[in-house]
């Protein structure tokens, strides 16, 4: 029987991430295991503590609210958040991981009441470098592999957010989108790779032209598009032209010569009678065809 209580502490002191008992009131009643400082700063301080002692006000509400709910729920409760060393006082010297942690808590409410209060059972896991290694998928999922901007996928997310607050709040919202002229010419005489060059360049000197606001994806092969809120038609004309004219002065060298590049561009300011991201993008399509039926290197707008 000893032995087994024995099992029993040193399993609870071994557990690999840190778990709490915390009351209602928001008081720290047990703390065991995270003793890894590769993963964990040391809580044992905390025990007997509040919460709003040791950490910021909002932070400390937070977590009462997540234990309330979880005992109102009377169920297993799932959420995750993050914690900066600095902001649990008691922690500020323990050794262990630089920067913010974040975790996921698993709050469970306690079987029995401690002292006349309810409480629940915390358990908290160090998830960074899952967290890291998901925003470092969904920054690829969302950026051109070749010229490091963000992807049609990403444009057509941003594309449908700007029109449903077009619709919302009515106000003033642009597109254009430009294609470079006769590009398979320059893959056909200087090479795929002096192509790939021209992409890169081209990309550059047109981020370099636009407003913070504004946002630039490659949507196809050599085929643009840059969002423009609050913004109507003829001021994004003017920034079309602006890119179509640092366009035209770009020179990228290849094979001993200079290349010279041109786009043509189609605008197209968000309309009442349009019912979806189609209709903005139809006239943008049907404007940018026009202008390389003009004799491209040109902008059409509305
Ligand atoms: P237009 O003025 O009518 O737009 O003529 P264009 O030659 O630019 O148009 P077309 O659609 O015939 O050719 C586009 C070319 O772009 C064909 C394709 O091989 C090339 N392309 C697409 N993606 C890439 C890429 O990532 N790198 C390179 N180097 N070329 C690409
Ligand atoms: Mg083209
Ligand atoms: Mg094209």
């Amino acid at each position: 029987m000893d032995s087994e209580i024995e099992l029993l502490r040193a399993m609870i002191k071994a557990l690999p991430d840190p778990v709490f008992v915390i009351s209602e009131s928001g008081q720290y009643l047990q703390i065991a295991g995270g003793k890894d400082t590769a993963y964990y700063h040391d809580g044992d301080g905390l025990k007997g503590v509040f919460l709003h002692d040791v950490m910021p006000e909002d932070m400390a509400n937070w977590f009462l609210e997540q234990i309330r709910e979880t005992l109102a729920q009377n169920r297993l409760r799932t959420v995750q958040y993050a914690l900066f060393q600095k902001d649990v006082k008691g922690l500020e010297e323990a050794p262990g991981p630089d920067g913010d942690i974040h975790f996921e808590g698993r709050v469970q409410p306690l079987p029995i009441t401690l002292r006349g209060e309810r409480a629940v059972v915390w358990a908290a896991r160090n998830i960074s470098s899952q967290r890291e290694l998901e925003m470092k998928l969904q920054r690829l999922s969302e950026t051109d592999a070749l010229t490091g901007i963000f992807n049609r996928r990403k444009f057509l997310e941003q594309l449908d957010r700007c029109f449903r607050n077009f619709k919302r709040y009515n106000r003033p919202t642009a597109l254009f989108i430009f294609d470079i002229d006769h590009f398979k010419r320059i893959n056909d005489s200087f090479g795929h790779s002096a192509g790939d060059e021209v992409l890169c360049r081209l990309t550059k000197n047109c981020a370099a032209q636009l407003r913070q606001v504004d946002s630039l994806y490659r949507i196809g092969g050599e085929e643009f598009a840059v969002l423009l809120p609050e913004t109507n038609a003829e001021n994004a004309c003017q920034q079309a032209e602006r890119l179509r004219q640092v366009s035209e002065q770009l020179r990228v060298e290849a094979r001993d010569s200079a290349v010279k590049i041109a786009i043509s561009v189609g605008v197209s300011e968000f309309a009442d009678t349009d019912t979806s991201i189609e209709d903005v993008m139809k006239r943008a399509d049907a404007r940018l065809y026009e202008a390389k039926r003009n004799g491209r290197n040109c902008v059409v707008g509305g």
